[in-house]
Parts: structure tokens; sequence; C-alpha cells
């Protein structure tokens, strides 16, 4: 049934696919394409959540003089609903770009809603935890857009630069963890399962450690894993990001436009990034030279080698690359300015910034 195209996954469920049902063996869709290794069916049955449900509230409903949600703001809410990118940048930027959305009154009657549907997937009789928590979390997200709008000069763009703003020591952005902790704490059920399993996983963690609140809440909603891999936006979270700083390569974004967004923060740390990176990499550099040196210079992939020695040939090769790199970076590069151009991801060539003066 589950075909490991995201594509389908989607068209059944439109078509009414029933995502609690369970198959012969008592599993869910869910559970079965997560069985078979499908984590991107996994992600978008998890996170199903027809239109049809939302237009609902855009009814009239009993004595209601006028809907809970009004008609216009279904679209643009069901389009948050939907993502699976939990970034709460992410969230604010889908906010900000619909004009219908932005706006006090819009965004405290979407809050609403969002809460009713968290209650009604608690206490409907097949509980559903992972949406309720969903809908919490994007609830909070809406509530701090419309605080913002309503106190503050600079509006959302504030919003979005408090939640990027990293810490002066490491560039982690400490209001953007503190807010997601905080949103987690603040769900209304205090007996679900998910949400005691989510403040064990984050209570014991140091702020400014691994695994962060967002990575631990979004392996829970979409069950994704590995999120924190190099190929997440830094800014807004989307996947398949790959222009990559072009001073510092340590971190990643999916476009000029979020690039440009992160810059006011990431130029504190840009260059003490590209040292770290720098001394890492002339440190495994000597080591390749010691290890090199006695041995017959076979740069043939070993055959029939244990893990540790497949590791070692992957880092002396690695090693080999940083020396390359090291003779290029003999340039030098002012670090308040932000880089015209990108990295790319596989060559090594472009690392140099032109300087354009
Ligand atoms: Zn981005
Ligand atoms: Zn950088």
């Amino acid at each position: 049934m589950i075909v490991g195209k995201t594509d389908i996954t989607w068209m059944m469920l439109d078509a009414g696919a029933e995502t609690d049902v369970t198959n012969s063996v008592g599993r869910t869709a869910a559970q079965m394409a997560a069985f078979v290794g499908q984590h991107d069916c996994v992600t978008v049955i998890n996170n199903y959540f027809s239109r049809a449900r939302l237009d609902y509230y855009t009814k009239l409903q009993g004595l209601e003089k006028e809907p809970k949600l009004p008609a216009k703001l279904a679209g643009p809410l069901h389009k948050i609903i939907m993502s699976t990118n939990l970034n709460p940048v992410k969230v604010v930027m889908l906010v900000k770009e619909n004009p219908l959305l932005a706006e006090v009154e819009a965004l405290d009657k979407c809050r609403r809603v969002m809460e009713l549907i968290c209650e009604k997937c608690i206490k409907q009789q097949d509980m559903n935890e992972v949406l309720a928590m969903k809908m919490h979390y994007i609830s909070c997200v809406l509530g701090k857009c419309a605080s913002f709008l309503k106190d503050r000069e600079d509006k959302l763009d504030g919003l979005i630069k408090s939640l990027l703003k990293g810490r002066d020591s490491d560039g982690f952005p400490v209001f953007q963890e503190k807010f997601i902790r905080e949103c987690i704490r603040k769900f209304p059920y205090c007996d679900a399962t998910l949400l005691q399993q989510l403040v064990r996983s984050i209570a014991p963690v140091d702020i400014g450690n691994d695994p962060t609140a967002l990575s631990v809440l979004t392996q829970a909603i979409t069950g994704q894993v590995g999120f924190m891999d190099t190929e997440f936006c830094t800014t807004c979270g989307e996947k398949g990001a790959e222009k990559r700083c072009s001073i510092c390569k340590m971190v990643i974004y999916c476009g000029q436009v979020c690039q440009k967004m992160h810059w006011f923060t990431h130029k504190k740390v840009c260059k003490k990034l590209q040292e770290q990176r720098e001394k890492q990499e002339a440190e495994t550099a000597k080591l390749r030279m010691k290890q090199s040196k006695g041995h017959s210079r076979n740069t043939q992939k070993p055959k029939n080698t244990t893990l540790e020695q497949r590791v070692s040939y992957k880092e002396s090769k690695a090693a080999q690359e940083a020396a390359d790199i090291m003779q290029e970076l003999s340039v030098e590069t002012k670090s308040e300015e932000m880089p015209s151009d990108f990295a790319t991801e596989t060559s090594h060539s472009t690392s140099i910034r032109a300087t354009d003066n």
C-alpha cells in the first residue's frame, strides 16, 4: 500500500484514506510505513490534516453569529498546518508572506481554532497527541506573532531577528531555544504521554547543547531523523539548503534571502568559526603527515578493512583536501562584510570571496 512516493501518499490521504484505521496486523499506515523505512511517507501521514477538517470552522455552528475562522484565513492557515518544517522562523515567514494573516485580530482567531483542534485531538476517542502538540505549537508561534505586531516597532522582522540572534560565545540562538521549550511546557494536557516524553528529553539538556528543543519536537511530530544534518537551512530550517557561507563554510542556507537575514548575528561568530575549522583541518593535516611517514605512498582504497581503518582512510583523505584549502585560504578576508557569493558544496575553488570594494 505504501509505495514510497510521498505524492501518492498525499493523493491517498486527500482521497479520504483513514490515517488511524489499522490494517490486518493491527498497524496504522504510518506504523507500516515506518516499518518498511518510508520516513517521508510517515512524515506526510503524521502531519496530515485535511482542508475539510479546517473548513468546518469557517461555517456557522449552532448559535454562532459569525464563524470562528473567516473563510479567507483557511487557506494560509492550512498551509502552515501542513508544513513539516517546524522551525519558528519558517512559521513566522509563512505568516509574514500573507497580509491577511499578519494582523492581530486574524492571528487571534487562528490561535483559538488551533487550540480547539488541539483539544479535539486529545478528547476524541482515538487520541492523536502528535497532531495536538503540533496545533498547540503553531498556536504559540501565532501568539508570539500577534504580540510582536501589537507591541513592537519592527513587527515580524523583529520577531525573526529575536529568533535568530545568537549568543556571543558561539552564536547559539538562546531566545529561540527558550521559546520552543516554553511552548512545549505550556501544552495544556499535562497527562499526555508525548508531553512527558518531550520534557524528559529536553529538561536535562543545558541550553546550547544537543539535542535542541526544535530537533526533539521535530522528531516527535514528523518522525524525521537526523534532523540537524548539514542540508537544513540555518535560518529557516528548510531541507535541501546548499549555499554555504563562503568565509567560514560552517553554516548553510537555502538562498541569499536567508543568508542576509542571518548575517546580523552570524557575522559575530563567522570569523571565529572559520578559525576553528582551519585549526581543526590543520591538525588533521598534521596527523596525516605523521601517518604517511614510513608508509609507502599507497593512495589506493584499502580492501577488506575494519571499520576503524575505513574511518581513518576517510579522515586522511579529508586531511589532504584540508591542506589544499589551507593553501587557497592564504588570501585575507574581512569578517564584517557579508560574503557576496557562496562557496558551493563540491568545489573548494570558490572559497575565496571576490574582494569588491
Ligand atoms: Zn532558508
Ligand atoms: Zn560564516
